[in-house]
């Protein structure tokens, strides 16, 4: 159904705000405009659930992660960046792919199946919209999904 992306996306936020580590900062950049998104919530959520639990798994102590959405032709652009080690460039396509992960010693001590982003990709995909991943090695990463969306119109028949 179509939700008010600004609200269903700030409430997630304030959902992981309240039990991540206090070690870590969020920050927002969020437009004050309402866009209205034609989407499925629950899998919106997971999409949203997935990428932020990868920032946090992956953030150093003391790190902060931003939260940002912004409008462009059509699309909503939805990011979400984090201070944490990153990925090779050679390799930020794969994370996209069932059970690839960078660094499989690493990972399989942050738990987990390799799943994730590949679960987010099919969601995303089957809501006309694109993700991917952009990362610093050793600095950061950001991973980015936009959603198609209707501006709020003015009433024309007042
Ligand atoms: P699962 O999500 O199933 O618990 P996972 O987190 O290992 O396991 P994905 O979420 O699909 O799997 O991510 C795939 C791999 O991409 C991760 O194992 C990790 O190597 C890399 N990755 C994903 N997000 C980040 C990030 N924010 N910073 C650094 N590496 C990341
Ligand atoms: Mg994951």
């Amino acid at each position: 159904g179509w939700v008010n992306f600004n609200k269903f996306y700030d409430h997630i936020i304030d959902r992981f705000e309240m039990t991540k580590n206090d070690d870590i900062t969020f920050k927002r950049d969020l437009p004050k405009e309402a866009y209205f998104v034609d989407i499925d919530e629950d899998k919106i959520t997971q999409v949203l659930y997935n990428v932020i639990s990868n920032s946090l798994k992956y953030s150093p102590e003391g790190g902060q992660v931003t939260f940002r959405a912004k409008a462009t032709d059509g699309f909503i652009v939805v990011s979400i960046t984090d201070q944490g080690v990153g990925i090779p460039k050679n390799v930020i396509d794969k994370i996209f792919d069932r059970f690839y992960r960078v660094d499989k010693a690493r990972a399989r001590n942050l738990g987990g199946t390799g799943l994730g982003l590949a679960i987010a990709k099919e969601m995303v995909v089957a809501h006309g919209g694109k993700i991917w991943a952009e990362s610093v090695d050793g600095k950061g990463t950001t991973v980015f999904f936009t959603l198609p969306y209707e501006q709020e119109e003015e009433d024309d028949w007042s």
